[in-house]
């Protein structure tokens, strides 16, 4: 099998959603990764960080509340949370490849800051919940005290919203591939990477959150890879998803797919931003395909057997 340079972008099910699931969930992961090493591929790893930065940042305004200094800065909390999601995978893929009895690679993260557009329309239209919920009198205060955009979320209570916009550079991309051409493989674009803006010479973090679908995108687009391999908890694509007359996908054209998500076929905010990002990385150039596949089967579908397919044809 030709041997390819890869860019997964590992979903939430690749990391459970608290400490101890974690701990169990990258074994999992980690078998699927070394798989496609041990086959000759070079692998680039991004992954979510939902419920991780959710417990960080929690942690960090509870902590604020307590003492009365100021909360930590979402950007600072996704690097923590890149920082310790790294340090989790690391330690679960030296461990696969010492049980296979195989050579190991250097692993390491790279913590990563990703530029966004200060003026991307989606900090107009912030809608990403994150953090607590809250009753509507503390919502207010908070957004009064500390300048935060509260938003009603179905009935639950009210929570903390914040834009996401596209990213638009990896700031740490020669280093990444410095890593990743010497045969390493690199963990980085954690949760979509750290947002931040230009001011000067300065890059500021922005409360933002970055789609990892999309950063994972632009990342193999910089690295010209072969592959964008999106694992996640299901195991294609399908359209009229979860109705009697569903159809899973297979192989398509970025064409096609881009028919399928006008007609609305894939939700936004889960699928969506995965099929719009295999069709920008299927076009970027000729011969890149992009496959969309449950965690358990990349082997499989890297050899072609299941998962969506989405390339030029
Ligand atoms: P991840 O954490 O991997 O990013 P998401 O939950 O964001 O996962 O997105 C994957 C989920 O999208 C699937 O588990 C599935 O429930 C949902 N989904 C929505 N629309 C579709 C569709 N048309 N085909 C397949 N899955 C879909
Ligand atoms: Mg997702």
């Amino acid at each position: 099998m030709d041997k390819k340079k890869i860019v997964i972008a590992l979903g939430g099910n690749a990391l459970g959603n608290n400490l101890p699931e974690q701990m169990e969930a990258v074994k999992t992961t980690a078998k699927a990764i070394v798989d496609l090493a041990e086959d000759g591929n070079e692998i680039v790893i991004v992954h979510g960080n939902g419920p991780q930065v959710g417990v960080i940042n929690n942690a960090m305004t509870e902590f604020a509340h307590k003492d009365g200094s100021e909360p930590t800065p979402l950007s600072v909390c996704v690097a923590m949370s890149q920082a310790y999601i790294g340090y989790d995978i690391q330690n679960a893929l030296r461990e696969e490849f010492l049980n296979r009895g195989a050579k190991l690679p250097p692993v390491a993260t790279m913590v990563t800051q990703v530029r966004v557009d200060p003026e991307d329309p989606a900090f107009r239209d912030p809608s990403k919940p994150i953090g607590r919920f809250m009753s509507k009198d503390e919502a207010l205060k908070e957004a009064g005290d500390r300048g935060w955009i509260v938003r009603e979320d179905a009935g639950r209570g009210y929570r903390r919203v914040v834009a996401s916009p596209k990213p638009k550079e990896i700031i740490e991309l020669s280093a990444i591939r410095a890593m990743a051409d010497d045969g390493q493989i690199v963990i980085c674009c954690g949760g979509g990477g750290i947002p931040v803006v230009a001011e000067g010479k300065h890059l500021a973090g922005v409360p933002a959150v970055i789609d990892k679908d999309f950063a994972a995108e632009l990342l193999a687009e910089s690295l010209d890879a072969d592959m964008l391999l999106i694992l996640t908890a299901v195991e294609k694509a399908a359209v009229h998803f979860g109705k009697p007359e569903q159809r899973w996908l297979s192989e398509i054209s970025a064409e096609e797919a881009e028919r399928y998500a006008e007609e609305g076929q894939f939700a936004a905010g889960s699928m969506l931003p995965k099929v719009q990002a295999a069709i920008r990385f299927a076009r970027s150039r000729k011969g890149r395909t992009a496959v969309i596949t449950l965690l358990e089967k990349a082997r499989e579908a890297l050899q072609g057997k299941t998962g969506t397919r989405i390339c030029e044809k």
